[in-house]
């Protein structure tokens, strides 16, 4: 597996996430479903280490997680947080250029890679002169996923890439998205609340609910058994 989450997690006294374990295979798509609230962050905040489990531990590559390997851990596992987190003092190339820059890539380097990734992503290369703020929803969505796929990270980790988009860009981001999963053949778990998106990106939805897995199946699974009254009432008010 790629990673492995076998790990609970609380804030203070609420129980973000109880004991789950869940393991996510290398160069498959995983979607984590499930309403606000439910945990969903949670699981990716421990698989990059910025959160730590109180029970239980995280893998990833076989090995437990430890702090010192999250910095190295950054650069091969691309993660648009959610609400795309773009600094807004800098402009999209800025922004882009902020891991390569670390790794020592020279100017034209990483503008090749970016240029490279806006065809990629349908970005106007024009756009990368200017500052987020500048930028459309659906634009800055688009610069947030480039960001995290210019090191060209084994994984992506993506919460929520398509939040707050209007029905018709997110509908055109979701093929996007789609055939950049599919191409590059990477592990990616993403996380959204809506169960036909979840079903269009990923084979196996992950569902939770009150911090614990409720059920782990393809959409026909969820759709032809569910778990419980609560995964039938969650498909078919999606429907
Ligand atoms: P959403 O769909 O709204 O993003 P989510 O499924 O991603 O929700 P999480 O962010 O994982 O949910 O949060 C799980 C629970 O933990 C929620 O009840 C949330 O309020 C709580 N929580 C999350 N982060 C913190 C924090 N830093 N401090 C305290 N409570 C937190
Ligand atoms: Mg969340």
């Amino acid at each position: 597996a790629f990673a492995l989450v076998q790990a609970g997690k609380r804030y203070g006294r609420l129980q973000a996430l109880e004991q789950v374990s869940l393991a996510f295979a290398a160069g498959t798509t995983t979607a984590l479903i499930g309403s606000s609230g439910s945990g969903k962050s949670t699981v990716l905040r421990l698989l990059l280490g910025l959160e730590w489990p109180d029970h239980g531990h995280v893998e990833v590559d076989g090995r437990p997680l430890q702090r010192s390997d999250v910095l190295p851990l950054r650069r091969r596992v691309g993660y648009v947080i959610q609400d795309g987190g773009l600094f807004p003092h800098l402009t999209a190339l800025g922004n882009l250029a902020l891991l390569p820059r670390h790794l020592g890539w020279n100017r034209e380097r990483i503008r090749q890679r970016a240029e490279q990734l806006a065809a990629l992503t349908h970005l106007p290369t024009g756009v990368l002169e200017r500052y987020p703020a500048e930028l459309s929803g659906g634009q800055r969505q688009r610069v947030a996923l480039m960001r995290a796929l210019m090191a060209d990270p084994d994984a992506l980790l993506l919460d929520e890439p398509l939040g707050a988009l209007d029905p018709v860009v997110r509908h055109e981001l979701q093929d996007e998205l789609k055939q950049i999963f599919d191409q590059l053949g990477k592990t990616v778990i993403v996380v959204t609340h809506d169960l036909a998106e979840a079903a269009w990106f990923a084979e196996r939805l992950v569902l939770l609910r009150q911090g614990a897995v409720l059920q782990d199946g393809t959409f026909r699974d969820l759709r032809e058994r569910p778990a419980d009254a609560f995964v039938n009432r969650f498909v078919a008010a999606q429907r």
